[in-house]
């Protein structure tokens, strides 16, 4: 896989850029002026992989919330910035890693140069981004949609550019995944900052996970991409999941364990989708590099444990199970959970035993 090369830049202390690994990002869905709610949101986001979030900031109580949200919090904070300049300048003052400000929407050059000054003295990033469904329709009319929004990022990025102001990211994200690929494909090449993947409206976890893992995934197997964020109408908590499942299965994520679950047929002998679901919400907190099978009977369930680092195969009454490669024991089918969160613990603790 080649990997278009950008130059880096720092949001907090994370790099997006240049060799940096691909960072995962969200944002909350709560009422940024409800700190608690925001911070356990942003908590949850963090121990699920969560390594940027971004908060709406519709007015000046929200931007002043963001310097307490940040004080309790671990990974960088974006502030997601429109129209009003004071609020950005609030944001900057309150603490925040970034700013997500098109700059063509503070409407007094002077105001975005006081954003822009302030931005550059604390080293603050700011995300430039077209949204598909947010342009105005006659706007280029005639010209196709990529290249209209191409045309747009790129105006919105001069005006920075003309204030000597280099820390800026870029998104070009529609609700079409043939647009955005190309969107970003005709940009990916015309600038040299970091790029920040994501189909946006992309729908509820049905589609919106599909479109994402189709928009992104074709995106970063072309080299092109240096952060991401799942758009999903749902819990944030799955944009996580689905972004760091995007990674893993690009082969790009840096760690975390990998769940392998067969659909399951007429000779599944155990709940497969159960455990496999239960499973999932317990690897969560699971660092390290871990491959884990989980199949309902002794077709397919040997092979696939046996290329596992820990695997159970349904069997009659009773699931075999293996650990690092090789068959362990046989265990009463209604112990498995048990049986196989015991192995994943005690692998955790010894760290990586990764079969390769
Ligand atoms: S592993 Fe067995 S139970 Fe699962 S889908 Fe394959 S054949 Fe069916």
């Amino acid at each position: 896989m080649l990997q278009r090369t950008s130059t880096p830049i720092r949001v907090g202390d994370v790099v997006v850029g240049g060799n940096a690994p691909i960072t995962v990002q969200s944002m909350t869905k709560t009422d940024t002026r409800d700190v608690e709610a925001t911070v356990a949101q942003i908590e949850r986001l963090t121990r699920a992989g969560c390594e940027i979030v971004r908060s709406a900031v519709p007015d000046m109580e929200a931007a002043n919330a963001l310097a307490s949200i940040r004080a309790r919090i671990s990974i960088p904070i974006i502030a997601d910035i429109h129209f009003d300049h004071r609020l950005a300048l609030a944001s900057i003052d309150a603490g925040v890693d970034g700013l997500r400000l098109n700059p063509g929407n503070i409407r007094r050059r002077t105001h975005l140069q006081k954003v822009v000054a302030m931005a550059k003295e604390r080293q603050i990033p700011i995300r430039v981004g077209v949204n598909g469904g947010s342009m105005p329709a006659d706007y280029r009319a005639g010209e196709l949609e990529p290249e209209r929004m191409v045309a747009l990022a790129m105006e919105q990025i001069g005006m920075l550019e003309d204030m000597d102001f280099g820390l800026i990211k870029v998104s070009l994200k529609s609700s079409d995944v043939l647009t955005t690929i190309e969107a970003y494909r005709l940009i990916a090449d015309r600038i040299p900052y970091p790029l920040h993947l994501g189909v946006t409206e992309a729908g509820p976890p049905s589609t919106g996970g599909i479109r994402n893992a189709l928009g992104i995934g074709i995106l970063l197997h072309m080299g092109i991409g240096d952060t991401i964020r799942v758009s999903i109408s749902g819990d944030p908590l799955l944009e996580v999941d689905n972004g760091r499942e995007i990674l893993r299965s690009l082969g790009l994520a840096q760690s975390g364990p990998q769940l392998i679950s067969c659909p399951t047929c007429g000779r599944t002998t155990l709940d497969v989708p159960g455990l496999a679901t239960r499973l999932s919400e317990y690897l969560r907190d699971i660092r390290i590099p871990l491959r884990i099978a989980v199949m309902g009977c002794t077709v397919n369930g040997p092979g696939e444990c046996r290329s596992a680092d820990i695997g159970i195969a349904g069997g009659v009454d009773k699931v075999m199970m293996y650990r690092g490669g090789t068959f362990l024991r046989s265990i009463p089918t209604e112990q498995a959970f048990e049986a196989l969160t015991q192995e994943i613990a005690s692998l955790a603790a010894a760290g990586s035993n990764h079969v390769e």
